[in-house]
């Protein structure tokens, strides 16, 4: 003030301050959510440890299940040379690289992944990172900016959605699978911004259902947008060698500016690769946060994604196998009644319950006959989409598959009965 004295600010407002997690309402919210689990009798779906090599088969506390809730859908997770290419890389490089790559991370079998990748892909080159997740939170986040636009799947997985909002460009969701709604947006929008990113997914996971990428090629072109298509659940799957969406649908794979993939499922991996023009490798390579900040990409992880590769090209027999269990498995579920959705022939399907507790019990007792599926419930989904989600893989058999859908029937429709008899009671 005018004499020089210093006046305290005075707190006039009153806001908690939020230093105790417990406290937080998303912390409350996740109580809440777990007592009401609790209360259905069920034991906790999430978290269970599994023992060994999760294929056609898994084991829980010493018990096996048939498993339908795993990504080892070429089932090269465990396969004696691709377990042997990732300790043959730990005897020669170590276990970490211990840098970014762009500094002295670099080993030479991440530029021959690389350039695997590419060539599997069908485009001129790939960049490797560290997570799936992580591949298209960076990407998505560092190619457009405020000044741009993103209109992406009203499915899209969460590190689509993540991506996008780091990026900080305007963001809107488009319905599932429209391409023509699309078209109808860029037409209303597109010249107001610099670049517009499409992103789709080759497969969706959720419902196991597939995009139409041709007709979604044609709208960008018109429209002049770059094309991001995510082949998490395509990639090593879908096509008759497992090329993914452009060996499947029959077009030229330069023709998607962005392909992104994982290598946690069919290559038997971890991390994520981007897959397309040098300029888009090279620009990444040099500039993407998430590469350049970030290590690289562990020995073991790189060789056995690479040996993955190996044995799924010379054995393309596996594809034909998850394409016949999966193609078996949906028949069956359709003539058992249960709702599949718009499930169609991919490794994924889902058998929708319509209700969370429904969905909880029926894998609970599926587990009393020895199979193990994952129940999604809501929040994760809307409440009438509350499902089971099966997991196919090449190593299941006729047998496992026939059994899984019988019982799935049978209990499902018990505890369609059971839930109206008591709705009946209650009035
Ligand atoms: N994209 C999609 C469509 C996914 O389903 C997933 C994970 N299931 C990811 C990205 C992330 O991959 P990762 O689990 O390998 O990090």
């Amino acid at each position: 003030d005018a004499n020089g004295s210093v006046s305290r600010p005075i707190r006039t407002n009153t806001v908690a301050a939020e230093d105790d997690v417990t406290q937080f309402t998303e912390y409350r919210r996740l109580k809440t959510t777990m007592r009401q689990m609790q209360l259905t009798g069920c034991p906790n779906p999430f978290f269970t440890v599994h023992d060994g090599i999760v294929g056609d088969t898994t084991v829980i506390d010493g018990k096996e299940y048939i498993s339908f809730a795993s990504y080892n859908y070429v089932g090269l997770s465990g396969h004696p040379e691709v377990s042997a290419a990732a300790s043959d890389a730990i005897q020669k490089y170590g276990t970490s690289v211990s840098a970014s790559r762009l500094v002295s991370g670099e080993k030479p079998i991440h530029g021959e992944l690389e350039s695997k990748i590419a060539d599997w892909v069908g485009v001129d080159a790939s960049i490797l990172m560290v997570g799936g997740h992580a591949t298209n939170e960076t990407t998505i986040g560092h190619l457009v900016g405020p000044e741009d636009l993103i209109l992406h799947d009203a499915l899209s997985h969460n590190s689509i959605v993540q991506g996008a909002l780091l990026s900080g460009a305007k963001r809107r969701p488009f319905p599932h699978n429209d391409y023509e709604a699309l078209d109808r947006m860029l037409t209303a929008l597109r010249s107001q911004y610099r670049r517009t990113l499409v992103i789709i997914e080759g497969v969706y996971s959720m419902d196991g259902d597939f995009a139409d990428v041709p007709k979604f090629i044609e709208v960008k072109k018109r429209h002049r947008c770059l094309l991001m298509v995510d082949e998490a659940h395509s990639f090593g799957t879908m096509g008759e060698t497992g090329r993914g969406m452009s060996e499947f649908q029959g077009f030229n794979a330069r023709d998607v500016d962005i392909w992104m993939g994982t290598l946690s499922k069919s290559a038997s991996s971890c991390g994520g690769f981007i897959a397309g023009s040098q300029a888009l490798i090279e620009l990444l390579r040099y500039t993407a946060p998430g590469f350049v900040f970030s290590v690289g990409m562990p020995p073991a992880q790189v060789a056995a994604a690479m040996a993955s590769l190996n044995v799924l090209a010379r054995e393309p027999e596996r594809v034909t196998r998850l394409h016949e269990n999966s193609q078996l498995f949906l028949k069956l579920c359709q003539e058992a009644g249960l709702d599949t959705g718009d499930s169609g022939g991919t490794p994924v399907v889902p058998v929708i319950t319509g209700n969370s507790l429904v969905a909880l019990r029926l894998s609970n007792r599926l587990k009393k006959d020895a199979i193990n599926v994952q129940p999604i419930l809501y929040p994760a989904v809307d409440e009438s989409a509350a499902r089971l989600r099966f997991f196919i893989t090449s190593e299941h058999s006729e047998e496992q598959i026939r059994f899984t859908v019988e019982r799935t029937q049978h209990h499902y429709n018990e505890l369609c009965e059971s839930t109206a008899a008591s709705l009946a009671e209650t009035g």
